[in-house]
Formats: C-alpha cells, structure tokens, sequence
C-alpha cells in the first residue's frame, strides 16, 4: 500500500475543485468577525469544520447543498477572496499537487457591491498570490481558474461572456453547478453556444445526482469537453456473471471519444450518488480505460485532500503509483490550459516524479 508521505509528494493534477468548497475553518471565522457575517453556527474552527461535515454528509445533493451558504456568505468582499483564494493554492501546493484548475461561480460573491468581473479579478489575484507562495516554500504550483454559472439561476450567458474576458488572465473554461434534477443542461444552451463560438473551453456537472439524460445533454448539445463526475455514465454499462461487459452507445462514445470523467468518490458517498466508496464506479471505469481523473469537488465540507483521495482510492482498490501516475496524467492531457503549458508539465515534472518514487520503491524492496 501507498504511503501518505509517497503520495504528498507525488506530483499530482486536480481538475475539479470548487473555491467556495475548500476554505480553511479557520478563515471562515476570521471573515465573518471582520465583515460582520452573523449566521455561522459557532465560532470555535474546529466545531465549525465537524458541523459542515456532517450537514454535508446527508446523502442529497440538494442538502449537500445547504452548507455552502456560510462559505459564500463569507465570500463577498475583494479581499475575502483574494485570500481565499491565496489560501487554496497554497493548501494545494503544499498537498504536492502541480496542476489545478477550481472553479468558482462569481455571481455567488455579488450580493453585496461586486462585479462578476471584480469576483474574477480577485480569485485571479489570490491564486497568483498563492502559487507565488507555494513556489517559495518550495511546492510550484500552476493555478487555473474555471468559471462556474448556478444551473438553478438566470445569469449563464452573463457569467459565460465575463469567462470570455478573463481568458488570457488565467481563465481556462466554463462550467455549471448546482441542482441536477429539473435543470438540466440544455436550459443554458445560449452560454453554452457564447463559449463554442469563442474556440473556448466547457466542462459541465453531469451525470452526478442525475442520469443519463444529462450527460447525453452535455455532451450532444452543450459541447462539453470533460463531465464534472459522469458516475452515473455506469447506467449505460451492463456486466454480466460470467465478466463480459457491454457499453451502450452512450458510454462507448465517452469512452471511444476519451472523454474525461471528474470523478469525486468521497463526495458522491456524501452527497448519495453512490452508497459507498467501494461500491464507486471509478474502479470499474479506471478498468474500462475510460479517461477517469481523481478529483476533490469540495475539500472542506467532505474533509479530503488530493493526497488523502489517491490514499482512499488505493486502500480500496489497491491502485498503486503506476495507476496514481495513470491517472494523473489523464488529468493533465485533459487540462484546459494550453498543450505546450501541459506538455511541459508531463514531461518535466509529471514523469520525473513518479521516476523518482518508484526508484526509490524498489531501493526500499532490494535493500541496502
Ligand atoms: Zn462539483
């Protein structure tokens, strides 16, 4: 088995990871004492985090949900989220991930004086701080940022034309969230349309709490380029008792297609998608070869990291570096940030690393 410390430092790329999902406990009090949020539950970091956790482990998406409400309550001046933001990606780099692309939906931080566009700026301005931080304590780090429209509100086209602006500031793509069931993805078809007709890039939260109407959706109207989780893409695959498995047409095309699933097991066991980790489709995937990436979705209210993720997916399923390196890669082939920017990552630091690990592996087998 994996250790944590072989994991922390294996480089590792993370595509979906939500900015309001992965605040520090302690900065949520911070910033409700300094701009006068009132409705947190307690002030003590550590109640708080144990209170989110369990608000969001109530097996639905919807009450899943709910707990964002303080971290986005807290979320509404510019330097609120320049240091949120800064604190993510040094809690990422630290974690030993290379790679990040978080998304973050700016119409959530604009109900007191901002602007979609000066959201924007200062998520930009936070993960420039933070990498710059992370570089210096010896953890570099590239962060993306993915802007994010809520499926449930009117704003789409809106949020899709202020990622349009901000693309050559570090804005990779496009993205929806929030309640799958009664929104589906066609209702934000005119974003969708604004962002393909910029040569820009889309990744949609699909086939999450919701089945295979919605991935086909994304997928054959919207442009989707990657599926946020797509677990439920499994409805389409059929195994028989004796081993043979059969894709419908749906599933051989993500597959054929290489089509990138954002798989989150922790989050989907928290949010009912999937009753438990061992029960995830992402082992029956991974061995399907569909294009699978292991991701976090909302590090604080499910309580993981990237690290502690590839530790879960190993001690259930016995991954192993060559399959943590495996997955990995597919992350960065399926990255929205430029090839050579990709390219240079697999090769200078990707495969290096997990060189490196494993020759240090079988020194520890052979011996002195
Ligand atoms: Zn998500």
């Amino acid at each position: 088995m994996l250790t944590i410390d072989t994991i922390q430092r294996a480089p590792k790329a993370l595509l979906h990871d939500h900015l309001d999902g992965g605040l520090r406990p302690s900065t949520i009090v911070d910033l409700a004492a300094e701009y006068s949020y009132q409705g947190l539950p307690t002030t003590d970091p550590g109640e708080l985090a144990a209170w989110i956790r369990r608000g969001a482990d109530r097996k639905s998406l919807e009450l899943y949900l709910e707990t964002f409400v303080h971290t986005v309550g807290v979320l509404q001046e510019r330097d609120a989220i320049i240091r949120v933001a800064a604190e993510c990606a040094e809690d990422l780099a630290a974690d030993g991930v290379v790679y990040a692309e978080v998304r973050y939906a700016p119409e959530l931080s604009t109900e007191r004086k901002l602007t979609l566009d000066e959201v924007i700026d200062a998520n930009l301005e936070g993960f420039r701080i933070g990498a710059a931080r992370g570089a210096a304590a010896g953890h570099p780090i590239t962060m993306k940022v993915l802007v994010t429209a809520m499926r449930q509100a009117a704003r789409s086209v809106e949020v899709a034309e202020a990622a349009i602006r901000w693309r050559d500031a570090g804005v990779v793509g496009f993205d929806i969230a929030g309640p799958e069931a009664g929104y589906r993805p066609t209702r934000h078809l005119e974003a969708f349309d604004r962002i393909r007709h910029e040569n820009f890039h889309i990744t949609i939260h699909a086939g999450e709490s919701f089945g295979l109407p919605s991935i086909w959706e994304a997928l054959q109207f919207c442009g989707a380029e990657r599926l946020g989780h797509g677990v439920r893409i499994v409805d389409d695959i059929s195994v028989e008792p004796d081993g043979t498995v059969r894709l419908g047409r749906l599933a051989a095309f993500v597959r054929d297609r290489r089509v990138p699933l954002e798989m989150c097991p922790t989050s989907n066991v928290h949010s009912g998608a999937v009753a438990s980790v061992g029960e995830h489709p992402v082992d029956l995937l991974r061995r399907l070869r569909f294009r699978v990436t292991l991701n976090t979705d909302n590090r604080l209210m499910s309580g993981v990291s990237v690290s502690s993720e590839f530790a879960t997916l190993d001690e259930t399923f016995g991954i192993g570096l060559g399959e943590m390196e495996w997955l990995t890669i597919n992350a960065m082939k399926s990255a929205f940030a430029p090839f050579d920017e990709r390219l240079a990552l697999i090769n200078e630091v990707v495969k290096p690393g997990y060189a490196h690990l494993r020759a240090e592996q079988s020194r520890v087998v052979a011996g002195p």
